[in-house]
């Protein structure tokens, strides 16, 4: 495999998804070359930080409270709008933790951008720690 295929096949090397040969070959290219090693090394913090930032337990956690915060607004007619941008966010977060892997870093962050908007349009923390 050449350099740009191996770059290309990272993603699916991490997953674990090459066959044993391919995975061989691309760990003997990883050791040799800092470039594609950079790469894997960025898409291993990438899965890292949508599993802390997109995992299960962040969504549900966020609906509750935004559903407790559209609960206890002052004004009635927000309610529907903050449930509304919490449903979008729980959605938006799945599907970002589903593209994320396939789309990658530029998608991944253009989306976290969403998902803290619509957090702090909520006054909830987008789980930034
Ligand atoms: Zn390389």
């Amino acid at each position: 495999m050449t350099h740009d295929e191996i770059r290309g096949a990272l993603s699916a090397y991490f997953d674990g998804q090459l066959g044993q040969e391919q995975a061989v070959e691309v760990t003997a290219h990883i050791a040799a070359c800092p470039e594609c090693r950079a790469i894997l090394d960025d898409i291993k913090a990438l899965s890292a930080g949508v599993r802390e930032e997109l995992g299960v337990k962040a969504p549900a956690g966020l609906a509750q409270r935004a559903l407790a915060r559209s609960r206890a607004a002052e004004k009635p007619p927000r309610a529907p709008l903050a449930l509304a941008i919490a449903l979008t966010v729980i959605v938006v977060a799945f599907l970002a933790g589903v593209a994320a892997k396939k789309y990658m870093p530029t998608m991944f962050a253009s989306v976290q951008g969403m998902i803290n908007g619509a957090a702090s349009t909520l006054g909830v923390s987008g789980g930034n720690k």
